[in-house]
């Protein structure tokens, strides 16, 4: 059994690269009421993302030939202002990732539109063209969100209906799926915020072969979902290589990137297909 989605050239399935280059930002953002804070670690964690990270994880993008979707808060690139071109420079795409990585649950609907229009406004100037998609930070989404990516003509990442391209709202939307982000097995920043230990290596290196092999077969396409300072330590670098050569041995697949699995759903026979609507069910006041 497969499914009905056609991909380009007559591929099998697609598979995409994303990172959502987080960095500091979730830490700026949580502390932004802090008058003067104190702890340095979790922060180091994060530093850790640019520093060190997401260059490693570029290089072996570089080995396997894979361009991926790199979604990128405001405030990361406005303080590292050579970061969305040196991305695009070795061929990946750029998105965006709110300004200050605000929570969907933490700001107003005017708030969210003013903190997409100064993200776009900055990608704009710092890259010279406009960005292609969106992801929401903690991939949560309103119908007001939706509207104000549509308003633009984006393309959303942060929603999971079905495992190829689909549309909501008017907005082609590129599936993420949270059995395929590292942060659900690895993120341990320490100091009382998490409470469980990381997954073993090993754990995740099956959750994700299978997923994908599985992907793969029925005819989907599989989005995974690193985060820079998360899958660049060195052992979930080693898990990360063996998926990737998986997915360079199977055949018939697509790699690409969300713009461009994006730009073939709104171009092609797919389009008119896997069409919902936005508005959510009336809540439930009382149960007889
Ligand atoms: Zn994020």
């Amino acid at each position: 059994m497969t499914t009905a989605y056609e991909w380009p050239e007559g591929k099998q399935s697609a598979f995409v690269f994303s990172m959502d280059v987080d960095a500091d930002s979730p830490w700026l953002w949580t502390n932004r009421k802090l008058p003067d804070p104190r702890y340095l670690s979790h922060l180091e964690q994060r530093r850790f993302g640019l520093r060190e990270g997401l260059w490693r994880i570029l290089d072996l993008l570089d080995r396997y030939g894979i361009k991926g979707s790199f979604y990128v808060p405001g405030s990361v690139a406005d303080a590292n202002p050579q970061l969305l071109e040196t991305l695009i420079g070795r061929g990946h795409e750029v998105g965006l990732h709110g300004f200050h990585h605000e929570l969907v649950t933490d700001v107003s609907d005017q708030q969210f539109t003013d903190a997409l229009e100064r993200s776009v406004a900055l990608f704009k100037a710092q890259t010279g063209k406009m960005p292609r998609g969106f992801r929401s930070p903690a991939w949560e989404m309103t119908v007001h969100m939706l509207a104000e990516v549509k308003r633009f003509g984006f393309y959303d990442s942060s929603l999971a209906g079905h495992d190829h391209p689909y549309q909501i709202g008017g907005v082609t939307e590129i599936p993420v799926q949270w059995p395929i982000d590292d942060a659900i097995y690895w993120k341990f920043l320490g100091g009382g915020a998490d409470h469980w230990p990381p997954v073993a290596p090993g754990q995740v290196q099956e959750i994700w072969q299978e997923e994908w092999l599985g992907l793969h077969d029925l005819g989907g396409m599989m989005m995974l979902t690193v985060h820079d300072y998360i899958s660049s330590r060195a052992h979930r670098l080693r898990v990360l290589e063996r998926l990737l050569q998986t997915v360079a041995d199977s055949r018939g697949v697509w790699s690409a990137t969300s713009a461009e699995l994006a730009d073939w759903h709104e171009a092609s026979a797919n389009a008119g297909r896997y069409c919902y609507d936005a508005a959510l069910p009336p809540g439930i006041h009382a149960v007889t």
